[in-house]
């Protein structure tokens, strides 16, 4: 079987370090599968969603290495979705209802106190024709319940319905059919909730594996009787956990500090993030992977853990410098020339392989840059003895050429001549060079610099 999965975001935001780890999963796993990956935009909600966003969730897939085989707007399929609407209306599965939201709430409470489950009674089947008419010419728009199969004689007398699907991340799982309402496939206005299209979709997209968050298993039962109910057999199904925030909320669109966007904008590696996407709350170690086709290399959504996963940008952080640290120059070379590092002077390479370690991201590198090639003003940084003791120790640099050696033959020099030694010798030193109290090895900058740098540097 041809594996062909989809990620289905809705464009009405930024996506955000949990909808990439469905893109993930479902990347890794159709990669792993030399399987086909599909970006849907769920777009049904014509108010809400917008084509920035969708072009924005398909930059953030494609800056993470995600280049989907084939893009669908579910806006343009509206008469697959009517077809569909019509069969199983034909087919008396799809049935109007009229009742309000108040009422459906009154009735729900009714139900509990009786001690019954609280799920819709199919009062709405009970209308006759006349009735239906009446309450239309009186202003009343229906909305359309699907009629779930879970009864034998009458839908008003449900029996158990187990419906079975082996979880490709949950293992088996089982819902009973009578244990639910009817569900909605399309509102008061005529719009569709997700559902309808979303089978519907899946079904002449050829997706045999839908991979989404586990806040879907629930709805999965009554997607499989809808799949049968079109004539399909209903494809394999996987539901991985959540990531929530460091206090244990939930991700939403509208929470930006997590949007991939943000991320890309403050500097991250996208494998930083994408391998904690998807590692983060599973039972792999979250380690930086080189690039998405070692990672779906033996890729398997079983490795998801049951309970959410809490995201900490701190990790985030570790991440990044790890893969920062290992990165060489031809990898950065486009980003440094433009945070402002001149990437055709002499000294650039030599500069970034010293610099990588002392970096957490990138464009930290630039300020570094500055301190390279325009000597930092640090004499309001020393003072007293510090400074009479930096100008003394400038005067016995080495004779002879700069080179991976000076440092320390500079700093036995004046060691001998002062006395001073460990912290006392070289913090005044590094202060007067760089202007900072720590950055890379002063072994490996002076030859940058040059004897002319160094002497620039005097204070
Ligand atoms: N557009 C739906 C969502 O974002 C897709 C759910 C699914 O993958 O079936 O929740």
């Amino acid at each position: 079987m041809t594996v062909t999965v989809r990620f289905a975001p809705s464009p009405t935001g930024n996506i955000h370090i949990g909808n990439v780890r469905t893109a993930l999963f479902n990347w890794l796993y159709a990669i792993r599968h030399s399987g086909q990956f599909v970006l849907r935009f769920d777009d049904t909600d014509t108010a809400r969603s917008r084509q920035e966003f969708a072009d924005q969730i398909a930059a953030d897939l494609e800056w993470l290495g995600v280049n989907p085989h084939r893009v669908e707007y579910q806006s343009k399929r509206a008469e697959r979705h009517a077809a569909a609407v019509e069969k199983l209306k034909q087919a008396g599965l799809l049935y109007p209802c009229f009742e309000t939201a108040e009422e459906l709430e009154r009735r729900r409470k009714i139900r509990l106190s009786r001690k019954l489950p609280p799920v819709y009674g199919r009062e709405a089947l009970k209308l006759n024709d006349a009735e239906k008419s009446d309450l239309q010419a009186a202003g009343r728009t229906p909305h359309w319940r699907f009629l779930l199969p879970n009864f034998a004689e009458t839908p008003f007398e449900t029996q158990r319905t187990d419906v079975h699907w082996n979880d490709v991340v949950r293992g088996p799982q089982t819902v009973d059919l009578a244990s639910m309402s009817d569900p909605v496939l399309i509102r008061e206005d005529g719009t569709y909730l997700y559902t309808l299209p979303s089978v519907v979709d899946d079904i002449d997209m050829g997706v045999s594996h839908v991979i989404r968050g586990d806040d879907h298993v629930t709805n999965t039962g009554a997607q499989i009787a809808v799949f049968e109910a079109l004539g399909a057999t209903a494809p394999a199904f996987g539901h991985h956990n959540l990531l929530t925030t460091i206090g244990g909320e939930g991700l939403s669109k509208r929470s930006g500090a997590l949007a991939i966007k943000t991320l890309r904008e403050d500097g991250y590696e996208p494998m930083a993030v994408a391998s904690l996407a998807a590692l983060i709350g599973t039972s792999e170690n979250v380690a930086p992977a080189a690039d998405l086709a070692a990672m779906a290399a033996g890729f398997d959504p079983a490795i998801s853990s049951k309970s959410a996963a809490k995201f900490d940008p701190a990790e985030l952080d570790v991440l990044n410098r790890q893969i920062v640290h290992g990165l060489d120059f031809e990898a950065v070379a486009a980003r440094l020339e433009a945070s402002g590092v001149d990437i055709e002077d002499d000294r650039a390479k030599a500069f970034w392989t010293m610099i990588r370690a002392n970096v957490d991201k990138v464009a930290d590198a630039a300020s570094w840059w500055q301190i390279v090639t325009k000597e930092p003003d640090t004499e309001a940084l020393l003072e007293g003895e510090d400074l009479e003791f930096v100008r003394g120790a400038f005067d016995l640099l080495p004779e002879g050429e700069i080179g991976p050696q000076t440092w320390s033959d500079w700093t036995t020099a004046v060691k001998q001549a002062t006395g001073r030694k460990g912290r006392a010798l070289f913090m005044p030193l590094r202060i007067a060079i760089t202007g900072r109290s720590s950055g890379p090895e002063i072994a490996d900058l002076l030859p940058l610099l040059g004897r002319e740098g160094i002497a620039d540097r005097r204070p």
